[in-house]
């Protein structure tokens, strides 16, 4: 295997027995709800070490797109792992009906494997997440990834010598980037903790009870999220009060922001709807550097950390707001650390660092109806009392039964009622399709009948909707709303923004390649996120991920010029 430096060096060593070893880490960094654009937005307020040096020393993507229609967290964060479409890897949404339990299914819930940490799961009375309170168990687990990621690749490669591990705030985000061999740990809200599943271990690993026992989360008691800078200086400055911004509760719409006691309900909510959320997940993730001694020798391990704070502030405040500059500035402070420890342990030279983003997002209505944009949230709980799907329900004789169930972005359909009825599904699909592409907010409902039958016209928006549709998984009608209208209503919680949509704000994300000889350059050709995996394959030498589509990026591997194999 050879990593030049520079063209210069590859093509003089092209011809010589010179070989750089592979890099003994390969830092796979997500940021939850990155969008393409807020990096530049900022890039000049940015301090040394952190985005500037992704920024400055990397292979910076400047279109880089998700290229499926539910930009939802599990689904980005599993294309990226696997280079596979949903209709691949199967997480074709946060949330999907099993028709064979009859239930609502969380992406990564199974029974089978309870966290280790008795009562540090779900809490229902305090999870703020929509998609979490779907889980019917705390069991958790990578199983319904249907193909291998490339941390998969990287660990058959080498055997047990290459160590995988992923980190995040979300379970989903951490466990996704994992894949099926390696290790996740993610914070429980209720304990305050980084938790695990026995799916991953019979008990904790010495290091990480010892983590908990300091019990960093509540060095955070009184504390609050203050501004890192003078409010003058921010873009949003004097927009800290706005009315569409979300109020959780002792938290407030304004800086600063109090976190207040651990004794408080909301507490660890509240510090991963901070810049806090972040920093817990860093401390974590260099305590496991040292303790699993990542990047020690020469066999490459895979660290993935997802942060997820930029997400849940995106949702809070929305993505052009105070708080999420504030937020992004103090990442950027985080990633800094996270770069410099790296440095320390295991050399930057050494460490291939791939960032990007699960998903973008959406302005919050209120904010473009202040520059005179028109956009709306949508209630689909109302579609289903329209005269029209009445009329539809009169016709099919079947009453409030016909629609089982409408999680985003699947309308599920009554398939024993219709098939009792001697009606045929396809063509009730259809029917119901129609009728709901005729409301205000829909731009398109289509039938998974047909996609099935590829009856569907030749659209873009229509071919993202079929790279996620799955037919096991998938519901009988996906729903497209319009531009900037999107539900933000869950249980009683309003929030500022929601993400999923196939527009290009919800697809755009950074994609940045630092370190092992890849070279400084902005590219902007545009590429793919189901190019990242096969991508990592390429340079280790690994095989492409099962389920892999993506083209691996030239830019990053044309500076190989052997291989070990
Ligand atoms: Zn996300």
């Amino acid at each position: 295997m050879l990593f030049c430096l520079t063209a210069a060096s590859c093509a003089q060593e092209s011809g010589s027995s010179a070989r750089q070893a592979p890099p003994r880490l390969i830092l796979q960094i997500t940021v939850d709800q990155l969008r393409g654009d807020l990096l530049w937005r900022y890039q000049d307020r940015f301090g040394e070490g952190g985005f500037r040096y992704l920024l400055d020393e990397g292979t910076v993507y400047l279109d880089a797109h998700h290229r499926h229609a539910n930009t939802e967290t599990i689904v980005g964060h599993t294309t990226l792992a696997t280079g596979a479409d949903p209709s691949a890897h199967g997480m074709v949404a946060n949330v999907w009906l099993d028709r064979s339990a009859g239930v609502l299914t969380y992406n990564v819930e199974d029974a089978r494997y309870p966290i280790l940490t008795e009562g540090a799961g779900v809490d229902l009375a305090t999870e703020i997440d929509p998609t979490q309170r779907a889980a019917r168990s705390d069991g958790r687990s990578p199983s319904a990834i249907q193909v291998s990621t490339f941390s998969d690749e990287l660990k058959l490669f080498y055997g047990r010598e290459s160590k995988i591990f992923g980190v995040s705030v979300k379970d989903r985000g951490a466990i996704s980037m994992a894949g099926h061999t390696g290790k996740a740990f993610w914070f429980s809200k209720q304990s305050g903790e980084f938790i695990t599943s026995r799916y991953y271990y019979e008990r904790y690993p010495d290091w990480v009870t010892e983590w908990n026992s300091r019990k960093p989360a509540e060095a955070y008691a009184g504390e609050s999220w203050r501004l890192l800078h003078d409010a003058s200086t921010y873009l949003f400055g004097d927009a800290d009060d706005r009315p569409y911004e979300t109020v959780l509760p002792g938290f407030g719409r304004t800086f600063p922001h109090e976190f207040g006691d651990p004794s408080d309900r909301y507490f660890t909510t509240l510090l991963t709807v901070s810049p806090a959320g972040d920093e817990l997940t860093l401390d974590f993730a260099k305590a496991l550097i040292d303790a699993e001694e990542i990047g020690a020798d020469e066999v490459p391990d895979y660290l993935s950390v997802s942060f997820s704070v930029t997400d849940y502030v995106g949702h809070v405040f929305g993505p052009s707001s105070l708080e999420s500059e504030d937020n992004i500035l103090r990442l950027d402070r985080t990633l800094a650390e996270l770069f410099q420890f790296v440095e320390q342990r295991v050399g930057l030279e050494n460490t291939l660092i791939v960032l990007s983003a699960d998903h973008g997002a959406p302005e919050a209505p209120g904010y473009l109806s202040d520059l005179g944009f028109e956009a709306a949230y949508v209630d689909p709980g109302s579609f289903d009392r329209t005269t029209a799907i009445e009329s539809l329900k009169a016709q099919f004789g079947i009453g409030e039964e016909l629609i089982t169930t409408y999680f985003h972005p699947y309308l599920y359909l009554n398939r024993e009622l219709i098939s009792q009825r001697g009606l045929d599904q396809g063509t009730v699909e259809a029917a119901v399709a129609d009728v709901l592409t005729q409301f205000d907010g829909i731009f398109l409902a289509i039938s998974s009948s047909a996609l099935r039958e590829g009856r569907t016209p030749d659209f873009p928006v229509v071919q993202t909707i079929l790279r996620n549709f799955s037919p096991a998984r998938s519901g009988d009608i996906y729903i497209v709303f319009e531009p900037n209208r999107f539900i933000n209503n869950f249980d009683g919680l309003t929030v500022a923004s929601t993400h999923g949509s196939p527009w290009r704000y919800d697809t755009y994300v950074p994609l940045i390649f630092v370190g092992a000889g890849i070279p400084a350059q902005r590219v902007a050709r545009p590429v793919q996120t189901v190019d990242v995996a096969p991508t990592l394959s390429l340079l280790i030498g690994a095989k492409p991920p099962s389920g892999s589509v993506g083209v691996p990026l030239s830019e990053v591997v044309q500076y190989l010029s052997g291989f070990r194999r």
